[in-house]
This record gives C-alpha cells, sequence and structure tokens, in this order.
C-alpha cells in the first residue's frame, strides 16, 4: 500500500477530497474553507491540522 500520510505540500479538501496548494483560503471546487479562525483570539489554524481547540488559547474550534 502506497503512503500517502505526511507528505508535505499536499493537503486534501475536508468536503471533496480535492489536492489544494497551500496559501488557499477556501477549495477552488467546492468552496470548502480551507482554515478555522478561532473565536477567542482570532488565530487562523489550516484543517490539516484537525484541531478541535485552539492550540493558542484552547478554545473549542471544532
Ligand atoms: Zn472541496
Ligand atoms: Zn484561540
Amino acid at each position: 500500500m502506497p503512503k500517502t500520510k505526511g507528505k508535505r505540500g499536499a493537503f486534501r479538501c475536508p468536503r471533496c477530497g480535492e489536492i489544494t496548494s497551500g496559501g488557499l483560503k477556501s477549495c477552488p471546487e467546492c468552496g470548502q474553507r480551507l482554515t478555522l479562525e478561532c473565536p477567542e483570539c482570532g488565530q487562523i489554524w489550516r484543517h490539516i491540522h484537525g484541531y478541535k481547540f485552539c492550540p493558542n488559547c484552547g478554545k473549542r474550534i471544532a
């Protein structure tokens, strides 16, 4: 089985699975937002991290 986990640079849209490049804020295929903004401290995290809580302030963001 080919190893795909941990591949640098490749980031898949959480909704449609389209591979998007690094700096995009939303998916060019389906419009899904690719970033999570913490409502508490305003820090922006990439969905790729899968954070449920803001690592900066501890607020739940997912
Ligand atoms: Zn998408
Ligand atoms: Zn925060």
